[in-house]
C-alpha cells in the first residue's frame, strides 16, 4: 500500500470541502495555466498507446519511446504484422515490456476485429479492450473530449489526500469521491492541475507550502 497522506489534512482549519473545490481549482488553473497532458501524441491511436506505455514510468521515457514507434506502427495492423518479439524489442525501454507488447497486440487486434480499425469513444468500449484499465480509458476519454471519470494517478491521489477531498486510500473510491465533488466540466482538467502542481510545488516528501496559493485558506495540511 502506498504511502498515506489523509492525517496530514488536520494543520489547518479550513471550509468545507465543497466550498473549496472551486476556488482550488480555480486558483491551480491560474498557477498553472499550461497544465496540461505531457505524452506526446497526434491521433486517437497514438494516445491510446502512449497511455498504455506510461504504465509504471514516465511520461519522458514514454515519448522517446514512441518518437521512433510511431514511424514505424501507423495503424493497428502493424502492430500485428510482426513478431511479438520484434514488438517487445521497440518498446522494451518502456519497462514491463512483454506484458505491454501483449496488452498491446490484443487492444489492437479487437480494435481491428470489432471497431472496423478506429479507437473506440464509447468508455464501456475502451475497457474491454484487452489491457486497458478504468484509468488508460479515463486519459483516453478525458483528452477526447468526453470525460467519463476523474484520472487517479499517484499525484492525484496524494494532492486529494492532503486537501481533505477524500478519506479513502484506493484509487476507485478516491475517483468516487472526487466524481461526487469536482464540477463535471472539470473531470478532465482537475488532475491536470493537481499533477502538475504536485510535481511543481506539493512534493510527495517536502511539500513548499510557502510557495503555494492554496497554503493560507484551502489546503488543512499547510505547513505555513
Ligand atoms: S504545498 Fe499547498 S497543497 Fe501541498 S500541502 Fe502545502 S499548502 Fe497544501
Amino acid at each position: 500500500m502506498p504511502k498515506s497522506y489523509v492525517k496530514e489534512a488536520r494543520n489547518k482549519k479550513v471550509a468545507p470541502k465543497r466550498e473549496r473545490v472551486r476556488p482550488v481549482i480555480a486558483r491551480l488553473a491560474v498557477e498553472h495555466a499550461d497544465a496540461k497532458i505531457a505524452l506526446t501524441f497526434a491521433n486517437p491511436l497514438e494516445l491510446l498507446i502512449s497511455v498504455m506505455l506510461s504504465a509504471q514510468t514516465t511520461d519522458v521515457n514514454v515519448n522517446r519511446v514512441t518518437e521512433k514507434l510511431f514511424l514505424k506502427y501507423r495503424r493497428p495492423e502493424d502492430y500485428l504484422a510482426v513478431p511479438q518479439e520484434e514488438l517487445e524489442r521497440d518498446i522494451f525501454a518502456t519497462g514491463f515490456y512483454r506484458q505491454k507488447a501483449k496488452s498491446l497486440r490484443g487492444a489492437m487486434q479487437r480494435i481491428v476485429d470489432v471497431h472496423g480499425g478506429e479507437v473506440p469513444t464509447d468508455f464501456d468500449d475502451l475497457l474491454k479492450l484487452p489491457g486497458v484499465a478504468r484509468k488508460t480509458a479515463n486519459v483516453v476519454s478525458a483528452e477526447r473530449g468526453s470525460a467519463q471519470g476523474v484520472v487517479v494517478d499517484t499525484h492525484v491521489r496524494r494532492l486529494s489526500q492532503r486537501l481533505a477531498f477524500t478519506r479513502q486510500e484506493d484509487p476507485v473510491k478516491i475517483e468516487r469521491d472526487l466524481i461526487r465533488l469536482v464540477p463535471r466540466e472539470d473531470w478532465a482538467r482537475f488532475p491536470h492541475l493537481l499533477i502538475w502542481h504536485g510535481r511543481r510545488i506539493c512534493d510527495a516528501r517536502r511539500p513548499r507550502c510557502e510557495e503555494c496559493p492554496l497554503a493560507l485558506d484551502l489546503c488543512p495540511s499547510s505547513r505555513v
